[in-house]
């Protein structure tokens, strides 16, 4: 037994647990080595915006109050545009989640009488409250703003018959969800949302074509904005902070949009010359420069986890072989007991509360109650090692993150080891 095992051993993985993930492992080499030539391209992408906009120390330093001037916030926001290739951006810690983002991004641009089209079925669930397909308050439904969908097909491909009847004069924006969130639907991949919003505009040139663009970043070389989007919307508390930033959400997009995203945010005249950054700024910068390799750790920490399960015969999406456009790795085990002892061996492996066992609660936002296994140094993040489980069929769980692929490696390890401990499997045979 070498010390790397032992060392496994003295925390909680038995034998035959490691000796079957280091078999499935050594099937992945050359899979892993691919990913690489999209984290150097994203690494100098990031680099180079970080050059080109003159990133000096000035941009580290806080501001307070009205946060008039704020150099390193504006400035970062230089950045993401030149990341993204867009026109601008808005990232700011005053927008709290992604969640707050996105609805930000659908206020700022409609109207009254306007309408909101989802040509890839249900969004997000924290969605259906803002848009008000589940009735909120103040949801963009009392405001007046409509909201239409067309589901995917059955296949995964898009309904263009009736997205192109679903689009008339009302329709003032598209938004397109590009990775699955809670469902075990494929992820769209950056050239599929490029098709889609070629054909929307083809319809209707002027519509505002929008990406809920989380868990997707640094997943591939191009961005929804590479391919068409006016805006792309995400978390920093998901891939683009890199597991430093504290807090924040980003719009980037066509200025005239943004320049809407920052009336609404902070108020009608005042928009982005306002927003104290408090000293986070150093944090902000530090974790999108490291974003490109936190999101290759996290993407092999998918791949490891996809072809554990797929090997025991549970259902995974994306399965252990197809390409990736996101870091979420669903898997279905079937029963709320399965999906407990995931998220039990979960949280066992996180460097923060890991003692505590974490157990299915109502969540804001959430229909179903939720199980939720973080043990993170920013609470709630999901770039670091997370999983998630509604409780409801399919019980599926969505594991996603860590801040390397040795840490994602063991989570990993440690739901299996949970799995068996609690006899929901056996791993002979295998
Ligand atoms: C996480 C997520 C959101 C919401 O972000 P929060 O930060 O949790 O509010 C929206 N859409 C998708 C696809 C997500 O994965």
């Amino acid at each position: 037994m070498d010390n790397l095992q032992q060392l496994y051993q003295s925390m909680g993985i038995s034998k035959e647990v490691y000796d079957f993930g280091m078999k499935i492992e050594d099937t992945l080499k050359e899979r892993f080595h691919a990913i690489k030539a999209t984290t150097h391209y994203n690494q100098l992408k990031v680099l180079k915006a970080m050059q080109d906009n003159q990133v000096s120390e000035a941009c580290f330093s806080a501001s307070t109050g009205y946060g008039y001037n704020d150099l390193g916030r504006d400035k970062l926001e230089e950045v993401y545009a030149s990341v993204f290739h867009t026109e601008a951006a808005l990232v700011r810690p005053q927008i709290t989640c992604g969640t707050h983002a996105l609805a930000l991004a659908l206020a700022a641009n409609t109207r009254p009488g306007d309408e909101i089209l989802s040509p890839v079925g249900k969004p997000y669930d924290t969605l259906e409250e803002v848009i008000g397909i589940r009735s909120s308050k103040g949801s963009l439904a009392e405001y007046g703003i409509t909201y239409a969908q067309v589901d995917l097909q059955r296949d995964g491909g898009f309904d263009y018959d009736n997205i192109k009847k679903a689009i008339h004069e009302k329709t003032k924006l598209v938004t397109i969800q590009r990775s699955k969130g809670y469902q075990t639907r494929p992820t769209l991949s950056v050239e599929r949302i490029g098709e889609l919003i070629r054909f929307v505009k083809s319809i209707k040139q002027d519509v505002i074509c929008m990406v809920d663009n989380c868990y997707g970043e640094f997943v591939e070389t191009l961005e929804p904005s590479d391919v068409g989007a006016d805006m792309v919307v995400g978390s920093l508390i998901k891939n683009p902070g890199g597991g430093l930033a504290p807090i924040g959400g980003y719009i980037a997009g066509r200025a005239d949009l943004i320049e809407m995203c920052a009336y609404r945010l902070t108020s009608p005249g005042l928009g982005k010359e306002v927003g104290a950054t408090l000293g986070i700024n150093g944090s902000l910068y530090q974790g999108l420069f490291l974003a490109p390799t936190v999101v290759e750790a996290a993407l092999k920490g998918a791949i490891f986890a996809a072809n554990i399960y797929e090997r025991l015969g549970f259902s995974v999406v994306p399965n252990g072989s197809e390409s990736r456009h996101d870091i979420i790795q669903a898997v279905t085990l079937g029963t709320p007991e399965g999906v407990v002892a995931f998220c039990e061996g979960i949280q066992a492996a996180a460097p923060v509360d890991s003692h505590v066992v974490p157990e299915p609660w109502a969540m804001p936002g959430y229909d179903a109650d939720v199980i939720m296994a973080a043990g993170a140094f920013v609470s709630g993040s999901s770039i670091e090692l997370s999983a998630d489980g509604p409780m409801k069929e399919p019980y599926a769980v969505y594991f996603q993150g860590g801040l390397t692929y040795e840490h994602a490696r063991y989570g990993i390890l440690c739901s299996l080891q949970q799995l068996v401990n609690k006899k929901l499997i056996t791993l002979t045979d295998c």
